[in-house]
């Protein structure tokens, strides 16, 4: 029978969630959205020192803002809790007791200071030591010390941890679903702590206890965790798991814009983007690292960008809603290599989502930046206008520059602009302008017929001087949509209060 797909994410909960991770979480939920599966949301706070408050919480409401629902986890509970592995601390003894029992752990005493007196005695002779099937003899353990030694040191309290013992020079396999098969010898691994006499197991041990006993049948996660599945694989076989061990999938690592190495915090500082979905105050330090959500991004777009790097549906096809997603994603379209970070891309694609936006949505985003410079326009108006230039933003903080002159009439005019276009003679032509207003139909093609068929081409005028100039009165600036079309939305009386005041301003230039 077919296993049923239960994916999870997995984060530690020590600090804000990078895209890296909230990357990992969307392949996870497309996955099992497309499979008919479930998804679970598992906290790993294993390592206390390593906890910051505050990351949990960041963790939910980013993944919710993009839309990446679960169906278990530790916000909403569900048949396999609890989901917080700090929780669930009582039951993972009797696994690691488990593996002692049946030879695949062993106990050991080393002091901090004794491995560390052992790390510079292997560096003193241009060595890396590492604690494994080679060296576990000359240890503090209970392989390398006799029984009734062990026994007392337990009872006596002393402090432990437990590791796995690798056989020694075995292949281990791991299939990935994105690399094909992994194999590395035992050899070259060293036998990491899974269990503390705190009670407390190490992520290696937890994740694989979970995994197990929630019944999660597809391991989907960061290159990172490759190294470790080699160890995941032997614990699977160690405690008899292996016939319903998940199966792995290890995603590419983001890389940096230029391609060398991992995207990191500060590549987003330095190149002026932001690495996390949502703002983070560090709770130490008080500093903020910029989040998509606050930097004007689209949750859509985020996720449409998220998808494209480091998968790609093998068409032409880029703009995918979350639906496309889940229909069009394929493991076996993930890449193998890294996936480079485009700043400009990214953009694009907010670019694109802001088009989908009614222009009703648009307004409403603009409404309170419009507040904040003062103004208190008319919702239709402001409808209006972002109908009409919404095109050439992709963030609603670009707005404003965009059309502040459709809401205030301007106080300065461009200097440049003003040298280049306001020729002698314009104030002639700004009143002529100003006169067919007055006395023409206020309307796009009698407008157009009076002043630029008639008036200019058939004055023989200069077009771009005149035109150029009309928009230099009504914007301040050479900038906007076309010049017409403008002054419709603007309206005849502020149109002529604009072009008198130009005049007023301005002036008549000394002749040159
Ligand atoms: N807790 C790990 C992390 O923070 C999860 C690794 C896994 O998915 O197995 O990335």
């Amino acid at each position: 029978m077919e296993r049923k797909v239960r994916v999870r994410f997995a984060p530690s909960p020590t600090g804000p969630l990078h895209i890296g991770g909230v990357r990992t979480a969307l392949y996870n939920y497309l996955f099992a959205r497309q499979h008919g599966g479930e998804m679970v949301l598992r906290i790993e706070d294993t390592d206390q020192t390593r906890f910051v408050p505050g990351a949990e919480d960041y963790i939910i409401e980013a993944l919710d803002w993009l839309g990446i629902k679960f169906d278990e986890g530790v916000h909403i509970g569900g048949p396999y809790g609890p989901y917080r592995q700090s929780d669930r601390k009582a039951m993972y003894r009797q696994y690691a007791e488990q593996l002692l029992r049946d030879g695949w752990a062993y106990y050991a005493f080393d002091k901090p200071e004794a491995l560390d007196a052992k790390r510079k005695e292997y560096e003193a002779q241009k060595k890396t030591f590492q604690y494994d099937c080679n060296t576990r003899g000359e240890m503090e353990n209970s392989l390398s010390l006799p029984a009734d030694e062990v026994q007392r040191r337990l009872q006596s309290g002393e402090q432990y941890v437990v590791r796995f013992k690798f056989p020694s020079n075995t292949d281990i396999t791991v299939h990935d679903l994105i690399r094909g098969d992994v194999t590395m010898n035992s050899n070259l691994l060293d036998d990491k702590v899974i269990f503390k006499s705190d009670g407390m197991p190490t992520y290696h041990l937890a994740n694989i206890v979970d995994d197990h006993t929630m019944k999660i049948s597809h391991v989907i996660r960061g290159e990172e965790w490759l190294p470790s599945a080699p160890l995941h694989v032997m614990l699977y076989r160690a405690f008899g798991w292996e016939d319903s061990m998940p199966r792995f999938a290890h995603l590419p690592l983001l890389l940096k814009p230029e391609g060398n190495g991992k995207l990191s915090k500060r590549d987003g500082d330095r190149l002026g983007f932001p690495v996390f979905p949502l703002d983070w105050h560090d709770p130490k330090s008080g500093e903020l690292s910029s989040g998509y959500r606050e930097r004007g991004y689209f949750p859509e777009a985020v996720v449409n960008i998220l998808a494209m790097l480091g998968w790609n549906p093998g068409t032409e096809q880029e703009i995918f809603s979350m639906d496309e997603l889940i229909q069009a994603f394929s493991i076996e379209h993930v890449s193998k290599s890294g996936a480079k970070f485009n700043v400009e891309k990214a953009k694009w694609f907010n670019h694109e989502y802001m088009q989908m936006q009614d222009d009703e949505s648009v307004a409403k985003m603009f409404e309170p930046i419009l507040e904040e410079h003062g103004i208190h326009a008319d919702h239709a108006y402001v409808v209006k206008v972002c109908g009409m230039m919404k095109e050439r933003i992709s963030f609603i903080s670009e707005m404003w520059d965009q059309t502040s002159y459709f809401f205030t009439a301007p106080t300065a005019y461009e200097p440049a602009a003003v040298k280049k276009r306001w020729k002698p003679g314009m104030t002639t032509h700004i009143n002529k302008i100003i006169d067919i207003l007055n006395t023409q139909p206020f309307e796009y093609d009698a407008l157009h017929k009076a002043i630029l068929d008639e008036y200019i081409v058939g004055n023989q005028l200069n077009m771009g001087q005149i035109m150029n100039s009309f928009r230099l009165a009504v914007v301040g600036d050479t900038k906007g949509p076309d010049m017409l079309t403008l002054v419709m939305v603007i309206g005849k009386e502020e149109t002529l209060s604009r072009l008198k005041r130009a005049v007023e301003v301005i002036g008549e230039p000394a002749a040159e």
